[in-house]
């Protein structure tokens, strides 16, 4: 359901479910769109969604948000979500590299599918596995997409990424955000990029030829609670949250690159909010879904440090991989076509997902005495 929350005085809202609320630095209207969306929630709460990826970190909150939106939900993954159950209605364990389970998986006269199933994880993880990556992804994307049209499938929503831009456009840590249009001339991360970009341009083709309804969303980094934090998969604010959760007050964290490189942060709850909003606009071609709020990977780290209460010392690895130099998303093409953007600050959603990841590893009985004295 539609949710517009008012904001207190901090711009932090109150009475969020799931963590912080919008905060809209910009660009809100109630627009006629926006409130069709609101009703078309309601009258279509009878919806049988599928998601894909739903044992994942975005796959699960968004299962989780389109059940308390009222929809029926099939969730498809080859594991369960790691932190707490799925309240999907059916929850299948289906590898979605295979033709005959995504068709398995698209069955049943199902409306809408939101393919988030992917071979993925953060830097260190998609520099090292360049073949396995984009050999699993091509294949899930292209099954998924046909058999979600030969089951009948109204609306399929591929999650692509940032990955896809052009690596040259990306080379200043001051830099331009990126509008849609820049993945082109095509240049993007190898491996996880190209395949993203390749699976982006089988959606117009479906759409072309078939008339089959695509919508692809382009996720800037995307962060919050319920997200790997450990193991090789994690990102920059799960990693860096648990390096400074392990660490006691003047210790050296380490941080991949000079720490100069930039990004933009989207917590999870703006996420599944653009991705419902995407889903429901009539717009086919690629959308970024992302903060623009650039900060250095050193800021981010001090970020999480004041979150934390800790004062650290940075030692930076400069043979840590990092990834493009600097990296922002351009919001103009998403406001103008839903009238709305991500605003939840990086501060606000760390005050969340910090202290989610702290619990986790203290539950975990990885928390030294003197790291865990608060
Ligand atoms: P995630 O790794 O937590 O979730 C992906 C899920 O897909 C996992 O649970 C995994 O088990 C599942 N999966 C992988 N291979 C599968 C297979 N063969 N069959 C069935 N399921 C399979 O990642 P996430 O952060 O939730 O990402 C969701 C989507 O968003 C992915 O498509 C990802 O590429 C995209 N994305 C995420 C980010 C981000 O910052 N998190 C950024 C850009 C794009």
């Amino acid at each position: 359901m539609l949710e517009v929350t008012k904001c207190d005085s901090d711009g932090e809202a109150a009475g969020s479910a799931t963590g912080p609320s919008f905060r809209r630095r910009r660009g809100f209207q109630g627009s006629s769109q926006v409130t069709k969306k609101g009703k078309d929630t309601l009258m279509d709460a009878k919806k049988r969604l599928l998601v894909t990826g739903a044992g994942g970190f975005i796959g699960h909150h968004l299962v989780k948000r389109l059940k308390a939106d009222g929809y029926w939900v099939r969730g498809v993954d080859l594991k369960s979500p790691e932190y707490e159950p799925s309240p999907a209605d059916e929850f299948e364990i289906l590898d979605l590299r295979r033709w005959d389970n995504c068709l398995a998986a698209t069955r049943g006269g199902l409306d809408e599918v939101y393919n988030l199933a992917a071979d993925m994880g953060g830097i260190g993880y998609i520099t090292a596995f360049h073949a396995d990556i984009a050999r699993n992804n091509i294949l899930i994307n292209a099954h998924m997409l046909e058999a979600s049209r030969q089951n009948g499938i109204k609306r399929f929503l591929f999650s692509s990424s940032a990955c896809v831009y052009a690596q040259s456009k990306q080379k200043d840590a001051d830099v331009a955000p990126l509008r849609e249009e820049d993945a082109y001339p095509a240049e993007p991360e190898p491996g996880y990029g190209w395949e993203k970009l390749y699976a982006e341009e089988l959606c117009r083709y479906y759409w072309q030829d078939y008339k089959f309804e695509t919508r692809i969303v382009r996720f800037h980094n995307v962060y919050g609670p319920l997200g790997t934090f450990d193991g090789g998969k994690e990102k920059a604010p799960a990693a860096l949250s648990r390096k400074v959760a392990l660490a006691n007050e003047g210790d050296y964290i380490e941080v991949w690159g000079d720490g100069k490189q930039t990004r933009s942060f989207m917590y999870v709850d703006d996420c599944v909010e653009g991705l419902i909003r995407i889903m429901a606009s009539e717009y086919r071609d690629a959308l970024n879904l992302g903060t623009d709020e650039l900060v250095t990977i050193d800021e981010l780290v001090d970020l999480v440090c004041d979150v934390a209460g800790k004062r650290l010392r940075k030692r930076h690895n400069l043979q840590g991989p990092q990834g493009v130099r600097g990296r922002n998303s351009d919001n103009t093409r998403l406001l103008e076509v839903l009238g709305w953007e991500p605003s939840i600050t990086l501060r606000q959603g760390l005050r969340h997902t910090y202290p989610w990841i702290e619990e986790e590893l203290r539950k975990a009985g990885r928390l030294s005495a003197m790291a865990s004295a608060d």
